[in-house]
């Protein structure tokens, strides 16, 4: 069964491919002789090309490859341009821009010639402004002043702020970990936990706050609470621990335009998929190579190096660095670890169900980033972006609606069909926000497995695998969505932190 169905157009993205030839000769020519190390990439997603992208960078191997299961480069960050230029987002659509995370991604978006294609949202834009909850069969603007939090805003029952005063007088527990939903409901109360991180749970991670981590998903909050009692007073007593500000980042000419127009997040003309392309290019360019359609099975140890095992070939390197999520990265090294494998097959992954809309003409009558939906209430869907209301293509409404995540089997079964889940789709957009007519185009998708949960316990699982490698001195490192943040920043950032070890 096809795991994806377009309504109207085929996709007409072009994937710049790899030219072995050129590479080599390029090669010859300006590799110097200190630059020894051979590295694998294993997974071309936006981890696996940034990888790959620094390995460069740093100038420290005298070869880089890497190896991806597919036929295309970018794993969920996924755009089709139809043929009148009308993009549909299938995953990411917008980069935050706070922390260093935030800044690194900036800088690499200039880095890779793509500054004046970035597509900065300010504070005062309607989709930063406006973020909104389905309860009861109707929206709710989220409080977004600080007037908004002194006055009832439903569906609070309490102006928000009191939710600030129970953080100041809940006594502390001490433990190592516990759910955000948990967290949350102690320090600020059920109503905080229930319409404010269950619903963005399900916004980030399509997941349940009852099993996601706090330890893991909000550390810092988590760790004043547990030094200061109180998450308010700890955050103010311990400003001065607070991560500060990469000063090469923030010098950044495009770091500094971000800041100077106050930009909330961003993304680049044309969809998030082009700055894969730069990417792609960017590392051809450096004389890394690619090899597509070629996933990998399995990898032995041999003598200090690796041999990384595809069907049509095996490759041997020095180091590798696996940007494969943790499920598939489990398989692959059974065979040089099984304790290895076992931690990292331990990290539970959810399916995400993706229906994009395109109607004629402007229909979203209160303009915002679009609405979650929290776990309690009936819609059978986790929320709805407005995605013009963000980035505007002419004269048209184009939606997408998110659907299932944890909840993916239990409401729609191990293998819904495409048409059922447009259905799906359709209804919620019609009773939420009242669309009757038919949208002119539509494209739908299973994201199977395509968001790592990082549960209760994630942090030591991570830290357990890491120890392993460590212990058993194998030139590995894991980097990629499954283990340091699933945002692309985040990944980017492991990336990073990856290449910089080798
Ligand atoms: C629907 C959705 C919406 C999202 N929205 C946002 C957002 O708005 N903002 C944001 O910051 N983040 C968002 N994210 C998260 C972000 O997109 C992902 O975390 C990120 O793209 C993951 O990148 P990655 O390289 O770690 O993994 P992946 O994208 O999973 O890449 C892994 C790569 O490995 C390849 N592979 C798999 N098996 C093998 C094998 N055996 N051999 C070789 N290659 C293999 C895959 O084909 C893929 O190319 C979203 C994610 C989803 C799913």
């Amino acid at each position: 069964m096809p795991e994806s169905v377009f309504f109207d157009y085929a996709d007409v993205n072009k994937l710049h491919r790899a030219d072995p030839f050129r590479q080599r000769k390029q090669a010859s020519l300006i590799l110097p002789l200190l630059m020894t190390k051979s590295v694998a990439v294993l997974g071309g997603g936006i981890g696996g090309l940034a990888a790959a992208h620094y390995l460069g960078r740093f100038g420290c191997c005298s070869r880089v490859v890497v190896v991806e299961g597919t036929h295309r480069l970018g794993g969920w960050v996924s755009s089709t341009t139809h043929h009148d230029q009308v993009v549909f987002e299938h995953g990411p659509r917008t980069l935050r821009v706070v922390g260093n995370a935030g800044m690194n991604t900036l800088a690499l978006a200039e880095e890779l010639g793509l500054a004046d294609q970035v597509r900065g949202i300010s504070y005062g834009h309607p989709s930063a402004k406006n973020r909104m909850l389905m309860v009861g069969g109707k929206l709710h603007k989220l409080p977004n002043s600080v007037k908004a939090l002194f006055t009832k805003s439903p569906p609070f029952s309490k102006p928000l702020a009191l939710s600030g005063v129970r953080d100041l007088m809940a006594p502390k527990v001490v433990n190592n970990d516990e759910s955000l939903f948990s967290f949350v409901n102690r320090r600020f109360g059920h109503e905080a936990a229930k319409y404010g991180i269950d619903p963005m749970s399900r916004g980030i991670f399509a997941g349940n706050a009852r099993e996601l981590s706090v330890n893991c998903i909000a550390r810092r909050l988590r760790d004043v609470e547990q030094k200061h009692g109180s998450v308010f007073l700890g955050m103010f007593k311990d400003r001065k621990n607070a991560v500060k500000p990469d000063k090469k980042l923030s010098s950044n000419e495009l770091v500094k335009r971000a800041k100077r127009e106050k930009w909330v997040v961003w993304s680049v003309a044309g969809g998030l998929e082009n700055f894969v392309k730069a990417l792609e290019n960017n590392v051809l360019e450096n004389n890394t190579e690619i090899w597509k359609n070629m996933p990998v099975k399995g990898m032995l140890k041999s003598g200090g190096k690796f041999v990384i095992q595809t069907e049509e070939k095996e490759l041997e390197v020095d180091n590798v660095i696996s940007c494969l999520p943790s499920n598939i990265m489990s398989n692959v090294i059974q065979p040089v670890s099984p304790k290895l494998s076992t931690l990292l097959s331990s990290i539970p992954y959810v399916t995400v169900g993706i229906v994009n809309l395109e109607y004629p003409g402007q229909l979203i009558e209160e303009p915002g980033f679009g609405y979650l939906v929290p776990s309690s209430e009936p819609n059978r869907v986790l929320g709805v972006i407005y995605d013009t209301c963000t980035f505007p293509q002419g004269d048209r409404t184009i939606l997408t609606v998110m659907m299932g995540g944890y909840w993916f089997k239990e409401l729609f079964g191990d293998d819904p069909s495409l048409e059922s889940l447009l259905d799906e789709a359709l209804t919620e957009v019609r009773q939420s926000l009242k669309i009757k007519v038919k949208p002119t185009r539509y494209h739908v998708r299973i994201l199977r497995d395509c968001i790592a949960q990082y549960v209760v316990g994630h942090s030591e699982t991570v830290d357990s695998a890491r120890k392993l490698i460590s212990d058993m001195e194998l030139p590995l490192a894991l980097a990629g969505s499954s283990y340091d943040g699933v945002g692309v920043n985040d990944v980017i950032m492991s990336a990073k932190n990856a290449a910089s070890g080798v």
